[in-house]
């Protein structure tokens, strides 16, 4: 998870819709039942699990052991096929008739802290601390337990269920696992994400994902001495107009879009005329059109400031090349689409708020660009202090309800033998 600002939303009233009645039925069918109860009456389980899973360092790109320890763990759960992939996720299968979709159900092993991090656990006043526990160590825990459910219930999917523990979601892993998956995987119909839920008020649905592109810019030049070799195009003069350009972007306020020159380098001394510059840029948006035309603007803006450095010196000597370091594709569900229903509805009819949450960045947005419904739920309990090795946290209260409601979620998606016909299709 990359975005942390919180603000849920109550979704409008909902009418009584198609989606809300399958999930009534399909809650009250005995098997569902009962691996709901499994659920609630195993959560000091699902913690012990978050604790333990947590402890094993991973990661982004390092994410290995806590993968082998996961492949059991899939394994002890019952589920079949459960393999490590090209790319390092490891999968596992909850067969359903054969019939059906298979949906995905997603937690990313990586996290964003180095091998050496202390994981000890901490607790006080009801919160464990340590790094990763929420983000997503509690997810990966939560996953496991709804894969135990389906097998305690013996619940009878129409399509299979694909669990997917996956590598490269954090920072510069640029969602690598599930690119990989869905570059080989094309008969996913629906795909839900797991990672913590923000704050304590609930256990919202994201089904906006932020898109980012990011970019370094190299700008290079002649080089030459300040004085003997003034004259000659600097290339850090050269950033100079660029960054200038690239500030006058206008942007609408709505839909939002970002753009930020993070980090500029470059030059050697203080009377050398620089050869080398270059600059860092991340553009984000939720809105794919927009973050496209940005990006346009500011490889125009390098185009052009190359151009008056050039034309200023009366030379051709400053170039620059633009690579692409950083791409999590933009994407968002319509609040009415099939899967954002299905999500609020297996809240609503047990009982819960149907929540909303702003846009975050996630593994559902590579799903989300390819067209294919996607969205991603909390893992349960309340969280909070991610990515901060000092202050993360995560609570167990009233954990059990977001893994129920995405067990729900996910059947009525794949459906359940007579009783509901899958919803993704
Ligand atoms: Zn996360």
């Amino acid at each position: 998870m990359k975005h942390l600002l919180l603000s849920l939303a109550i979704a409008a009233a909902l009418p009584a819709h198609a989606q809300q009645q399958e999930l009534a039925r399909i809650a009250a069918q005995p098997a569902v039942k009962q691996a709901l109860a499994y659920i609630e009456k195993n959560e000091a389980t699902t913690t012990a699990n978050t604790l333990a899973i947590n402890a094993i360092p991973a990661p982004t790109f390092a994410e290995a052991a806590r993968a082998r320890d996961y492949a059991e763990r899939l394994k002890a759960a019952g589920l079949q096929d459960v393999r490590t992939d090209e790319a390092g996720n490891v999968l596992g299968t909850w067969r359903g008739s054969g019939k059906g979709p298979t949906v995905v159900l997603a937690a990313h092993l990586d996290t964003v802290y180095p091998a050496t991090t202390d994981l000890t656990v901490h607790e006080k006043d009801g919160r464990y601390y340590a790094p990763g526990i929420a983000d997503n160590g509690r997810s990966l825990a939560a996953m496991l337990t709804i894969a135990h459910a389906l097998r305690d219930a013996k619940v009878q999917t129409v399509g299979d269920v694909l669990f997917v523990a996956n590598v490269g979601e954090e920072g510069l892993g640029d969602l690598k696992g599930v690119k990989h998956l869905f570059s080989q995987r094309k008969d996913i119909k629906a795909f839900v994400g797991l990672e913590p839920a923000l704050g304590t008020g609930g256990d919202p649905v994201t089904y906006i994902g932020t898109g980012s592109r990011r970019f370094k810019v190299s700008i290079h030049g002649p080089g030459g001495h300040s004085y003997e070799g003034f004259g000659l195009p600097s290339a850090i003069h050269a950033a100079g107009r660029v960054i200038a350009r690239i500030d006058e972007i206008r942007v609408p306020a709505e839909p939002k879009v970002t753009f930020n020159v993070g980090v500029v380098q470059g030059g050697q001394s203080v009377n050398s005329i620089s050869a080398e510059a270059s600059m860092l840029i991340d553009i984000r948006s939720a809105d794919a059109p927009l973050l496209a035309k940005v990006e346009q603007q500011i490889k125009d803006a390098v185009q052009q400031g190359v151009a008056d450095t050039n034309q200023r010196w009366n030379s051709s000597a400053i170039t620059a090349d633009v690579a692409l370091i950083g791409d999590r594709p933009a994407g968002q569900m319509s609040k009415d689409s099939m899967i954002v229903k299905t999500a609020l509805a297996a809240a609503t009819v047990q009982g819960r708020p149907a929540l909303l949450d702003s846009a975050h960045s996630t593994d559902a947005n590579l799903p989300m660009s390819l067209g294919i419904p996607a969205l991603t739920m909390s893992g349960g309990g309340s969280s909070g202090g991610y990515h901060s090795e000092k202050l993360e946290w995560w609570s167990p209260q009233n954990a059990h309800a977001a893994p129920q409601n995405v067990l729900l979620t996910i059947l009525g998606l794949v459906g359940v033998r007579g009783v509901s016909a899958p919803l993704a299709r």
